[in-house]
């Protein structure tokens, strides 16, 4: 008899309409990839909440294991760069949308897709930074990439609760920059200034429609939340400034004008996860590495077995969830 691992699995009916079911599968069910990982730890992202619950159209094959990043051990490969025991964390690639993802106790996938385990890092350490931690990093590289450094002035995070806000306020504390947080949840104030931002302030703040320009706030910032408050953002950014957008949480839209662009010189600085080339995601984790605090990502992150990740998949798009959840399988 093959061995049997769970797994979570959506579907769709004729009606088009989703089920989420927990399933034993074997090896031979995971589709084509040069190499097969016992999955350790993965995590749940917004885009995981979004899968799970249906709300958006995330999953783009059907049956289909969801889970977009997991951390784990190599247990067979036909990839040169890989061999059995090695420890490798995989972000996007479309897995846990076209390709069976991390909700399940093996997955397997291209080998190119993988980037090693930091030294240091456990697989429960990697996806506490996750996807979104990942995200958070490649905000804060194209912000330096911009001249976006600590002495330029302020630089603020919306939706500073949540996973990508969260590490981003840890890193660029820890790199010296004065971090504005912007939540709507006020009684997690504590929790920001404890992760390093200098100030808090109500999302309120960047939710009404944007003048085309406001009084300039801040150097830049990273962006997780779109619509009204990334128009708001662009609008208070300072001459010469720059804006990672990153996110979606309050909507695809951007009603601005062109006004911060050609009137401040700002620029708009777009950060894609999913596609990012292997060399971006190796530099991206190296710093994580380097610029992390491991205390810090402990105190942003809650950890949950696999039997919690639908609930916890529901509460993320529900806007309940605080930093990272861990998933230990
Ligand atoms: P979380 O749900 O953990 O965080 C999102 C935060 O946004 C919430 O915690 C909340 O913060 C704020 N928020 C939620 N709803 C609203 C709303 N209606 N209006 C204003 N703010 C709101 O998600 P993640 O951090 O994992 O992801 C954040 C965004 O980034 C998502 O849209 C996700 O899809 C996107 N993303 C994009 C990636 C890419 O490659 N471009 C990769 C990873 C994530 P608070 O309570 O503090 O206000």
């Amino acid at each position: 008899m093959p061995e049997t691992f769970k797994a979570i699995l959506v579907s769709r009916d004729a009606e088009k309409k989703q089920s989420v079911a927990v399933t034993d599968l074997t090896e031979a069910d995971l589709m084509e990839g040069d190499v097969t990982i016992a999955v350790e730890a993965t995590t749940v992202n917004y885009k995981d909440g979004l899968a799970i619950t249906g709300k958006a159209p995330v999953i783009r094959r059907w049956p289909l294991v969801p889970g977009i990043d997991f951390a784990g051990t190599v247990i067979s490969s036909s990839h040169p760069d890989w061999r059995a025991g090695d420890k490798v964390i995989l972000n996007g690639w479309g897995v846990g949308e076209t390709h069976f993802g991390a909700y399940a106790g093996r997955a397997r996938v291209k080998g190119d897709w993988l980037v090693p385990l930091p030294q240091g890092m456990s697989p429960h350490d990697a996806m506490a930074v996750g996807t979104a931690g990942y995200t958070a990093m490649l905000c804060v590289m194209a912000l330096e990439r911009h001249g976006i450094l600590p002495d330029r002035g302020p630089v603020v995070v919306t939706g500073a609760a949540g996973g990508v806000g969260s590490v981003a306020i840890s890193i660029l504390s820890s790199l010296g920059y004065h971090v504005i947080a912007s939540t709507g949840r006020n009684a997690e104030s504590p929790y920001l200034i404890n992760l390093g931002a200098a100030e808090v302030i109500s999302r309120d703040e960047l939710a009404q429609p944007a003048k085309p320009l406001a009084k300039e706030r801040w150097a830049g910032g990273v962006d997780a939340v779109g619509s009204h408050t990334l128009a708001n953002v662009l609008s208070m950014t300072s001459y010469g400034g720059a804006v990672a957008a990153c996110g979606l949480a309050g909507g695809m839209d951007l009603p601005t004008s062109v006004a911060p662009f050609i009137l401040r010189g700002v620029s708009l600085l777009g950060i894609d996860s999913v596609m990012a080339p292997k060399a971006v995601r190796l530099e991206a984790w190296r710093r994580i590495g380097t610029d992390l605090d491991l205390q810090k990502l402990a105190s942003l992150s809650t950890t949950i077995g696999f039997d919690g990740i639908v609930d916890a998949a529901h509460d993320i798009v529900d806007g309940k969830i605080r930093g990272r959840v861990v998933v230990d399988m």
